[in-house]
């Protein structure tokens, strides 16, 4: 199946001049819609943007039958067959936002072979209902999209994906594309062995985004330091700002409009008219900032955002690239900006501790944040680091991170990690207590606070030992020393401990190299291109 049959290339891009309205294939579209129109197998790893839906689209209108398209994104199905329709597709879609006439309409066009492209939500693959009505018509193709989905691994792990190795069971004679924006080796090996996609061909597009300007910055003052990007680089830019709860985000969107931004809120919580609304406004309005959980972006297809900025840390660096993708997906210059603080990784491992599921579910989860803080704690260049999470390498630092722009300074942090870490060590030791951040560093500072007398911690001998550092360098250095794995945080009150590597800095055995804060946090230059 390895070559299409003649003049299935000239077909596919007949539609695509027909149907699509676009002169030419991107990047490797021909070469996988050849493949799956000759009923191959593929895996497609692409970028958001990439151009990944006329890879299942055009097989499914060049194929006989109906291209069968599972999406996770329920929300998203009526845009995606409206827009279809509008260029004369005939498309459907059934989920369970559907009451059952809808549904047995679409039921209906679809055994009649009135249907071009079905989208199906993963869920109605687990009734035998829907598989016998797939039985009884003709598919021309699976399409699997979002389909990270399926792994474990991966960070968006959905129960219902886990279903469709059943496609290929039930109809091993039709061809599946698996297709996702992200994926490291690890997942995307475990898509291939869940999909049984063991012959399928693998079409990896470069996941890196060259007109996005990388920059993670310590967290002080969150609110005031997006202000001056919006204001110094994207004042009247149309953007998104990230951040975790619900109320940072009313508290973010307040703060903006009340300094003359144009931001709306968007979270869960909302009506589900407000969302509707804002998101309306977000897409066909120019220069609307949209303040939102990661509820927000799933399939937006806005080409101008010239800014994604994220006030809280990303759980995992597949997040992370998810999001940051969303902009400049026209290929202008824009900037992804994330401001990280001390605070968010106490956060984000009590959130781990108390995390429902298994042991391993809390280790991957661990693993995921353990490789967001490396990204964060690089010193080399992001990008590279970003894409040599993914398998992918760059041949030379980019020159458009804020490593490449502005090289952090690093320092020999030794003594203050064994500092630090004495401190810990001793409270554990001479006193069987654990305390967070705070409180070490206003021993290590000699300060005599209330809660420092009330524990007797002025009699410790590492009281006021650490006064060469300010309480803001402190914290930084807390930061890195968690993210290296010398500290580790533990239990709701997010109470610090040692781990097993800390115990090499204490042993003098390892020497600790950290990056020095900037005095101000970095502007890297003025956004590029302006
Ligand atoms: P993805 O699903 O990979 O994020 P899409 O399929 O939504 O990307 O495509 C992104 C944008 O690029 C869409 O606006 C789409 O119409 C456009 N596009 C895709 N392929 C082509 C092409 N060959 N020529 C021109 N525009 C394209
Ligand atoms: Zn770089």
């Amino acid at each position: 199946t390895e070559n299409s049959e003649p003049g299935a290339s000239s077909e596919a891009l007949g539609v695509l001049r027909r149907v699509f309205g676009y002169d030419a294939f991107r990047g490797e579209q021909e070469e996988i819609i050849e493949h799956v129109v000759a009923g191959g197998d593929a895996l497609v790893l692409m970028p958001t943007g990439g151009g990944k839906s006329l890879c299942y689209q055009i097989p499914a209108l060049v194929r006989p039958g109906v291209g069968v398209v599972v999406s996770p994104l329920i929300a998203l199905m009526q845009d995606q067959v409206d827009a279809l329709r509008a260029l004369g597709v005939r498309a459907g879609f059934l989920n369970s936002t559907q009451d059952l006439d809808e549904r047995r309409m679409v039921e209906a066009e679809f055994l009649a072979g009135e249907l071009d492209v079905l989208y199906l939500a993963p869920e109605r693959l687990r009734l035998e209902s829907t598989m016998s009505l797939l039985d009884r018509g003709k598919v021309s193709v699976f399409a699997i999209d979002e389909a990270h989905c399926v792994a474990q691994w991966g960070h968006d792990f959905r129960p219902d994906y886990l279903t469709l190795s059943a496609l290929h069971e039930r109809w091993p004679d039709v061809p599946r594309i698996a297709l996702t924006a992200t994926a490291t080796e690890a997942t995307r090996k475990e898509i291939a062995a869940r999909l049984q996609l063991g012959d399928a061909r693998h079409f990896v597009a470069s996941f890196d985004r060259p007109n996005i300007q990388y920059r993670i910055v310590p967290k002080n003052d969150p609110k005031k330091q997006l202000l001056e990007l919006i204001h110094g680089e994207h004042a009247g830019d149309a953007g998104v700002v990230y951040c975790l709860s619900r109320k940072s985000v009313e508290d973010v969107a307040d703060f903006l409009v009340a300094h003359g931004v144009a931001a709306l809120p968007y979270h869960a919580g909302l009506d589900a008219r407000v969302r509707a609304a804002n998101q309306a406004r977000f897409l066909r309005e120019d220069g609307v900032v949209m303040v939102a959980t990661i509820a927000f972006g799933m399939g937006i297809d806005k080409p101008d955002v010239r800014f994604v900025a994220h006030l809280d840390l990303p759980k995992s660096v597949e997040g992370y690239y998810q999001e940051t993708g969303r902009a400049g997906r026209d290929g202008l210059p824009s900037t992804a900006w994330l401001a990280y603080g001390l605070q968010d990784v106490v956060q984000q491992r009590k959130m781990i501790d108390g995390s429902e599921g298994d042991d391993a579910h809390r280790r991957r989860l661990t693993a995921h944040l353990d490789a967001m803080l490396a990204l964060c704690e690089a010193v080399e260049c992001r990008r590279a680091r970003l894409l040599a999470y993914f398998g992918q390498r760059l041949p030379e630092p980019c020159g458009n991170c804020d490593t490449c722009l502005t090289p952090p300074v690093t320092w020999d942090g030794t003594i203050a990690a064994q500092k630090f870490l004495s401190a810990v060590y001793r409270l554990a030791r001479e006193r069987r207590q654990k305390f967070g951040a705070g409180q070490i560093i206003d021993i290590l500072l000699g300060k005599r606070t209330a809660k420092v007398i009330q524990h007797d911690h002025d009699q410790l001998t590492v009281f006021g030992i650490g006064t060469e550092l300010g309480a803001a360098e402190w914290r930084a250095v807390v930061r890195q020393l968690l993210a290296l794995g010398l500290l580790a945080v533990e239990g709701e009150y997010g109470t610090l401990v040692l781990t097993e590597a800390s115990g090499e800095v204490l042993g003098r055995r390892r020497d600790v190299l950290l990056r020095r804060e900037p005095e101000k946090p970095s502007r890297a230059r003025s956004a590029p291109g302006k």
